[in-house]
């Protein structure tokens, strides 16, 4: 199984400001370890513009660990049209046809911090990971039928998917002795 990682980039990745500015910006350098430690291939899938997710990431210093990104201006819908994640399944699809033998083993894995947007991913059998630190008894449990995990930040959620990686790795390794 081929895990593709697909992270939206505002408050996601960044974690929420109060007010939007790029000085606040902060270069976080467990997220760099944890991206580094993860192979998988990431991409960036965003409803802003291509521009602000280079500065963001470029600021961040974590530009280079993307494969490619999908900005609102870059695609031809934004998300939650499901449009969009049509049009990044088939692109990314098409990207890691390269390196994949079995192509049906691609699956993907959504980060998003809004839970309409994880809602059209699930449809397409994504996983779908929310990543909130928003008090989870202030949604609607109905709400929570597309949502797989919720972390309450980035580097937590990795972290997990790190570790489970590793413990599957194990099991596997294991298994063939
Ligand atoms: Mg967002």
């Amino acid at each position: 199984m081929n895990f593709i990682y697909i992270f939206d980039l505002d408050n996601t990745i960044y974690g929420k400001l109060e007010k939007f500015n790029y000085d606040k910006i902060q270069c976080d350098h467990k997220l760099i370890i944890m991206l580094d430690n993860i192979p998988n291939n990431k991409y960036i899938f965003t409803n802003g513009t291509y521009e602000h997710a280079v500065k963001v990431l470029k600021i961040m210093n974590i530009y280079d660990k993307f494969k490619k990104i999908f900005a609102r201006d870059t695609i031809t819908y934004i998300k939650p049209n499901i449009g969009s994640y049509i049009h990044v399944q088939n692109n990314i699809i098409d990207l890691e046809k390269n390196y994949i033998k079995d192509i049906t083993k691609l699956r993907f894995i959504f980060f998003d911090d809004l839970l309409e947007n994880l809602i059209p991913a699930r449809y397409l059998k994504w996983k779908t990971v929310l990543i909130s630190d928003y008090p989870v008894n202030n949604y609607d449990i109905e709400d929570f039928h597309d949502i797989e995990y919720v972390f309450v930040n980035i580097n937590n959620a990795l972290s997990y998917f790190y570790n489970l990686n590793n413990y599957i790795m194990n099991i596997n390794h294991n298994s063939l002795i």
